[in-house]
């Protein structure tokens, strides 16, 4: 079993569940989209999880004083407990009551319903993706991988330098695009 096995337990309930959200939200979307409508729909939704992660942590997570009150998922314990993954990892019953809103949202918007779920297909593969990222960036240094470690060098520069940037988890386009990458 490797070593960091156990620090994962916590993502395991959370893992499972979106997975299989992601997995029954595709074969449902197969019988009436094409195979490329779908791939495509999925990276799509996947790339807005990396821009909603960005917009989340910079500016709900991390509002000026005034509006204290926007960070809902008290973001600012995990600032102070970085190593705790209880601080960090989103309550599975919270993340599941803000997905089925979001795929309220994405239903509404989208052409179809069908091309709301695939989207919500690759949104939910990007909120599994972004709770083991950032649960490794924050394991001691010996469990990252090099891919890792690059992110983990980012967040920390996040955690560690008056958190004024690094706001992307999974990548840090966001943070290029919108010059907040330190
Ligand atoms: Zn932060
Ligand atoms: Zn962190």
């Amino acid at each position: 079993m490797p070593i960091w096995f156990p620090y994962t337990r916590i993502l395991w309930a959370p893992t499972i569940v979106y997975a299989s959200l992601a997995l029954v939200a595709v074969g449902i979307v197969n019988r009436m989209l094409s195979e490329l409508q779908v791939c495509l729909s999925v990276i799509v939704g996947f790339m807005i999880w990396t821009l909603f992660e960005y917009l989340v942590h910079r500016f709900l997570n991390h509002p000026p004083p005034s509006r204290a009150w926007l960070d809902f998922d008290n973001h600012h314990y995990h600032h102070k407990e970085p190593e705790n993954p209880c601080e960090f990892v989103y309550k599975l019953k919270h993340s599941l009551a803000a997905s089925f809103c979001v795929l309220g949202v994405w239903c509404f918007l989208a052409p179809t319903w069908a091309y709301g779920l695939a989207i919500m297909g690759g949104f939910w593969i990007g909120y599994i993706c972004y709770e083991w990222v950032h649960l490794f960036t924050h394991l001691p240094s010996p469990y990252r991988t090099s891919w890792i470690k690059r992110l983990s060098a980012l967040h920390h520069r996040h955690h560690y330098e008056g958190i004024r940037g690094c706001y992307g988890f999974i990548t840090s386009i966001w943070d290029r695009i919108f010059r907040t990458y330190l």
